[in-house]
């Protein structure tokens, strides 16, 4: 988990072959000053609130809006990543434009003020995440005074509120900081581009000269007493994990063995006589990962960690104790059989495979990973050193294995049980804890002769590694877009032959679309829960394919269940029938059965209780028809389910279905048919009796605006969402297109009204919305209730589309061309790898509109709109007699005596039974001529239904 890095992502993006530039500057978090924690974070934010040469606040991004670029920048530990792509010939200028952050930023005094609230803003919407409270917790334990026990996120009290008390002057030290870490000789610079324009922008950085911040005398932050030891904690989410860590010395320098990513191979495997695999047959645990996640938090100067994290089941959880003997019995094996040369040249061949033949990675993607490796690795080794495995040295693997031992280990042990049982806090997440020893009796069965366990044993040898990478000769003519190959009333198949990428790999993709599974929110249920135990199945069988890169991803869709797999295509219809054949064989212990029933339980809270999925289940219950929501599913769970009934209704899924497919990559046509023949002799289901449609009948809002404010489900949350939707209707190709313009018209003054001018929160953007069919958009901003009240944000955003609305009437023709023109470029833009190419057609089949040309004809529509076009567009939508619905989840605080309540409420997290339905709030009067949805059945009852509509013409 990317757990310390920390990314300030706008907008949606498009997948496009771009030229892009990356900046690491060898300084973060860990050079935060004492009295300012989370300055480098901040300083992040500020650069890029415009520069002397070109002042204006959002001017970079609205010039990337414009040609059709993005941007994100990341801080960690010791490093700080910018990086920006943008069509190639706007790239000189964006270059230059990029350049003057660092060469003269602004900063402001005023935009300072504003800017605290958006990483405010990031540390309240970061707050209720199990995984950063673990790693904040985790960070506290370190040796005083060590820079991991820092606060490096940053917030208004630490940025803003001390400050001013102990009257520091936060822009001096921001200046300050910028002027001796920002230097030149702490940078590195990624660029991919094509052409030779581009050099010499950077140059002028200035070189200060000093001593890079150096940390690494500062070893051993978890030598303490405190570390090894067990650690109760009250999660936010429904889970209960068990985290085994250890704090070994810095492993980076041994890149070239990369002994962890040995290690962690072992002990994540799935296999046969793995960890997991025995804590599954006792229905202990559903999930394991472990080892070194690579951002600064896991590694750095000071330390590296190994860490095993498990998804324990209720049971599990009684047996932590069991399931952690079982690890050390495993690392026991380990150190005695020693690090094997067979195994570590499984994982090189299968790494260098993964290497040779990869598809490209975007380009701001691979620019952000170079211009990191040019910090870490010595010149040869900037390409390579973060992916291959270089060398077997068993000394050094020895010497990590020797180190992950039961006596330097530190036990976190996650679980909604440990409520009421904690009574230390975590400093600046408020995470519940409490610390004990680890159990005397456990700790001398560990640390004494610990016996072997027979049923633990090393992996056999991988029968899925690809060998043949040769391109199959063509047996079809070469096609553009996929062409329908086989067709009966039991399934048909779709098919391109890669003729672009000449790659050895192949996607397979399947929807077996089915109508029993939208009959009833228990079928719903049932069907997820048929989907998460075929997968359970497959886990130990498939996971040799699995690390061999055959990846596979089953899917529980609205209307069928949709099966994925890619990889080298060699052994690709090995894994492909392991599959189908599970799924033909499906079947349920009651073990089993009740383990998952347990654990889907905890999926669907753990949903509920974000506001921004919340928000999402209310506007598409409203809006389709026949739709069950997630508190419908979260019921029909709750109320009880059986064996019998999962058996009977996999019988009745398998009974009768209409199976379609996709085939692209490395297979002949002939090759392909048989994909499809395999399903259907295997399964042996019959022809579908009626037309399943794949998707729903969507209703018709009335020419008002109605406010659905629901309470938020996770009591203790300060976030809340506003989601502000206009409905346009089922319209076509053209329209879409035109949506989509002005949305991309709409991002930046968006983000620059809402999130930099009004501080209302760190998430903020405009979308084009496409429910099933009926097009709209929408404006959404991520606020805290503890600042802000909906109904404010609900103003704020109508002011926003006025102003928006005055823009858009000053639109020049010039203006509106660039926009086509980036609009035009993105669409036009050369896939970068096959994947996306596949993503695209799969789309199309998906949602059975077949349009595979979709792009071509939608750039012919943007050559024929015109500026007035998109005017009037705007205007008609937002006139009187614009459908409105408006979708605000929150938890009422502002002007709630939030003080008396807040501090305590905030300790406490939702309880199982608090999730099972929701409260519906009156929208304040505030708002003028709102009408509040009390009811949603009773409001969209009187409705009319959109006839079922495809998006064709
Ligand atoms: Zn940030």
């Amino acid at each position: 988990c990317q757990l310390s890095a920390m990314p300030d992502s706008d907008m949606p993006r498009y997948p496009v072959f771009q030229s892009a530039a990356a900046l690491c500057v060898g300084v973060g978090s860990f050079s935060d000053p004492s009295d300012l924690p989370g300055l480098a974070h901040f300083l992040e934010h500020m650069v890029f609130m415009g520069s002397e040469k070109y002042p204006s606040e959002n001017g970079f991004d609205a010039f990337l809006k414009k040609h059709g670029g993005s941007d994100n920048a990341s801080t960690d530990c010791e490093r700080t990543i910018f990086q920006f792509d943008i069509q190639r010939k706007n790239f000189k200028e964006a270059l230059d434009r990029w350049a003057q952050f660092f060469i003269c930023p602004l900063m402001i005094r005023d935009a300072i003020d504003r800017e605290v609230e958006a990483v405010d803003s990031e540390y309240q919407l970061a707050k209720p995440s199990d995984s950063h409270r673990k790693e904040m917790l985790f960070g506290s334990l370190a040796k005083p005074g060590h820079p991991m026990g820092k606060f490096c996120w940053g917030n208004a009290e630490t940025l803003k509120q001390e400050p001013k008390r102990m009257k520091i002057n936060v822009y001096k030290r921001l200046r300050a900081f910028w002027k001796k870490y920002y230097s030149a000789h702490y940078m590195t610079l990624a660029v991919q581009s094509k052409g030779q324009e581009n050099r010499s922008h950077l140059l002028c950085i200035k070189n200060y000269g000093l001593p890079k911040p150096d940390f690494s005398d500062m070893l051993d932050p978890f030598d303490t007493t405190a570390f090894s030891k067990l650690y109760r904690v009250v999660p936010v989410g429904k889970v209960h994990a068990l985290n085994i860590t250890w704090a070994l010395p810095p492993q980076e320098k041994y890149y070239r063995v990369k002994p962890l990513h040995y290690i962690s191979w072992l002990i994540g495997h799935e296999g046969t006589g793995s960890i997991l695999s025995v804590l599954r047959k006792k229905c202990w645990a559903v999930a394991l990962f472990g080892g070194n996640s690579e951002t600064g938090f896991d590694q750095n100067t000071t330390y590296s960690i190994f860490s095993i994290s498990i998804t324990l089941t209720d049971e599990g959880f009684q047996n932590f104790y069991k399931v952690t003997h079982l690890v050390f019995q495993y690392l026991k094996m380990l150190q005695t059989l020693g690090p094997q040369q067979r195994i570590y040249e499984e994982i090189q061949r299968i790494e260098a495979n993964e290497f040779h033949y990869q598809e490209q990675i975007d380009p701001i993607e691979y620019v952000e990973d170079i211009c990191e490796n040019m910090q870490l690795f010595p010149k040869e080794d900037f390409l390579t050193g973060d992916q291959l495995m270089f060398e077997f040295n068993p000394e050094v693997i020895s010497a990590a294995l020797s180190l992950l031992t039961p006596e330097k280990a530190n036990l976190m042990l996650l679980s909604p049980e440990h409520e009421g049982q904690c009574p230390l806090r975590e400093k600046w997440f408020g995470t519940q804890y409490s610390m004990e020893d680890i159990q005397q009796e456990w700790m001398e069965q560990w640390t004494g002769n610990l016996e072997l366990n027979a049923d633990l044993h090393l992996p056999a040898e991988n029968k899925f590694i690809a060998t043949d990478f040769t391109l199959k000769p063509s047996d079809c003519p070469d096609t553009e877009f996929p062409v329908r190959i086989a067709d009966s009333d039991r399934g048909c198949l779709w098919y391109k032959k890669d003729n672009k990428f000449k790659i050895p790999r192949a996607y397979v993709r399947f929807h077996l679309i089915s109508p029993v599974i939208q009959q009833s929110a228990k079928n719903v249920v049932l069907f997820d829960l048929l989907v998460n135990i075929l997968g359970h199945n497959l886990a130990e069988p498939a996971y040799e394919a699995e690390v061999a890169q055959l990846e596979y991803k089953l899917v529980a869709g609205e209307h069928g269940l949709v099966i994925k797999v890619k990889g080298f295509n060699h052994k690709l219809p090995l894994m492909f029938h392991l599959i189908i054949d599970h799924l033909a064989d499906f079947s349920a212990s009651p073990d089993v059965f009740s383990m998952f029933a347990e654990q889907l339980k905890k999926t669907y809270f753990n949903i509920l209780i974000k506001p921004e999925k919340l928000s999402k289940d209310v506007r598409l219950l409203i809006l389709e028809h026949s739709r069950w929501s997630m508190v419908d599913k979260y019921q029909a769970l709750t109320a009880g389910l059986t064996t019998e009934e999962l058996t009977e209704f996999s019988r009745s899924f398998r009974a009768e279905l209409f199976a379609e497919g996709l085939v692209q990559g490395n297979f002949s046509s002939a090759e392909s048919v048989q994909f499809l023949q395999y399903v259907t002799d295997k399964l042996q289901f019959s022809k579908l009796t009626a037309e399943v449609p794949v998707m729903f009948r969507v209703v018709e809002l009335p020419q008002k605006h109605h406010i659905c404010k629901v309470k938020s489900l996770n009591k203790g949350d300060a976030n809340s969402e506003v989601t502000v939707y206009y409905q346009s209707g089922p319209k076509a190709l053209r329209e879409h297109t035109l949506m989509e313009l002005l949305v991309m018209h709409m991002e930046e003054p968006c983000f620059d009204f809402l999130r930099t001018k009004e501080t209302l929160g760190y998430h903020v953007y405009p979308t084009c919305r496409n429910t099933s069919g009926v097009l709209g958009f929408s404006v959404t901003v991520e606020t805290q209730a503890t600042k802000f009240n909906t109904e404010l944000v609900e103003l704020k955003i109508e002011e926003f589309l006025a102003s928006f609305g005055e823009k858009l009437n000053a639109l020049t023709e010039e203006a509106f061309n660039t926009q086509v023109t980036a609009l035009v470029k993105l669409k036009e833009c050369e896939d970068t790898h096959l994947g996306e190419e596949v993503d695209r057609n799969w789309a199309e089949v998906v949602t059975q509109q077949y349009v595979f040309d979709r792009l071509n004809r939608e750039i012919e529509a943007l050559k024929q709109m015109t500026r007035d076009e998109l005017v009037s567009w705007f205007k008609e939508h937002r006139g009187q007699s614009s459908r409105k619905l408006s979708v605000h989840v929150s938890n009422a605080f502002v002007g709630e005596k939030q003080e008396e309540k807040g501090k305590d409420e905030d300790l406490r997290s939702s309880a199982y039974g608090e999730v099972s339905k929701l409260t519906f709030l009156p929208a304040s009067p505030k708002v003028e001529g709102a009408i509040a949805i009390m009811d949603i059945p009773a409001f969209t009852e009187g409705l009319p239904l959109f006839p079922y509509h495809k998006i064709l013409k």
